[in-house]
């Protein structure tokens, strides 16, 4: 299907991109990868006056790392982060989840701030950002506005971005020492969104967790932690009865949305076992990090 006519702006810097969003509001649409946002057009379920082309503003791509936390530039493409020692050494969660979005030919376009900014619930991205706390940087005329992840996904493809801002750049924090992590889902096919996924970190310090973190994709609108599993965790020493049990309490209040790919229940049945594999797998490669 076509596109349908809209007016075509491209700046060039940050400051020239938040003057056309804050002139044209909810008349427009940021396009930066256009893996999601070009479906949707050619679908007719978005219907800007105005598509404000990110593509040429080269200050917004780039992986950086300083005081604990690793900046990525919001058109970082995903293979750019995939590949990158930095996100690799600091960040190893958000390095596992890459690679299963999507193929290569999406994540060559596709961009981190893309996919955070969609919030679409299956994604990877937004459930690695709700685990590890990240946080979004957001410019308007006003200035910059520094949003939690807890406070990012409002709802299905929601975040609470305002009309005049742009996502600018996510901030992850560096890994600790003797933190493993996990990134695991299931799919009908590889490259596939995932009916549900789990996004997994374990920190240990002396064979005890010191820090766990669980966040779901695919078992709510928007990506939800299992705060009560990760309560569980924390000072309990790695072991398959309390990973069973981690895996009972983080699917016991949910109630996931049944659709064409699988019921509730099969969903909770998936969300349990992928907790205790991905916990197995988190404490398994704690040691790597060192203790
Ligand atoms: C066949 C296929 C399979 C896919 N499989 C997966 C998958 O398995 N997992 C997965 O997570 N994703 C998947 N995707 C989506 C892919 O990851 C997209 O790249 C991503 O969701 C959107 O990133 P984008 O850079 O292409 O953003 P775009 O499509 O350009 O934009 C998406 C939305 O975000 C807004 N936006 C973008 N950048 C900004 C910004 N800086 N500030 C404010 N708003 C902004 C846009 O206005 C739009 O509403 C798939 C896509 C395709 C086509």
């Amino acid at each position: 299907m076509k596109l349908p006519h809209v007016d075509y702006e491209a700046p060039k810097t940050v400051a020239e991109a938040v003057e056309l969003l804050a002139e044209h509001e909810d008349e427009a649409s940021v396009l930066a990868g256009g893996q999601s946002l070009i479906p949707l057009l050619a679908l007719r379920l978005a219907n800007p006056a105005v598509l404000i082309d990110i593509n040429g503003v080269d200050e917004l791509s780039g992986v950086s790392a300083a005081d604990g936390w690793v900046a990525v530039g919001a058109m970082t493409r995903e293979y750019i982060a995939e590949e990158s020692g930095t996100v690799a050494d600091a960040v190893p969660l958000l390095a596992a989840a890459l690679p299963l979005i999507g193929h290569e030919a999406i994540r060559n376009r596709g961009t981190i701030g893309g996919s955070l900014a969609h919030a679409d619930p299956a994604a990877e991205l937004p459930a690695v950002a709700r685990a590890l706390d990240a946080e979004f940087v957001v410019r308007s005329p006003a200035g910059e506005r520094v949003v939690p992840a807890a406070e990012w996904f409002e709802g299905f493809l929601t975040t609470s971005r305002r009309p005049d801002e742009l996502l600018v750049e996510v901030r992850f924090p560096a890994a600790e020492r003797g933190t493993g992590v996990s990134f695991q889902e299931v799919a009908r096919r590889h490259g596939d969104f995932a009916i549900v996924g789990l996004a997994a970190s374990l920190t240990l310090s002396g064979g005890a967790i010191t820090d766990a973190r669980l966040a779901f994709a695919g078992m709510s609108d928007v990506p939800v932690r299992a705060a009560a599993a990760e309560d569980l965790l924390v000072g309990e020493s790695p072991s398959a009865g309390l990973f069973d049990e981690a895996a009972r309490r983080a699917t016991a209040d949910t109630d996931p949305p049944p659709d064409l790919h699988g019921s509730a229940e099969y969903r909770k049945k998936v969300a349990a076992a992928l907790v205790r594999r991905g916990l197995r797998e988190a404490a398994d490669n704690a040691g790597r990090r060192g203790d």
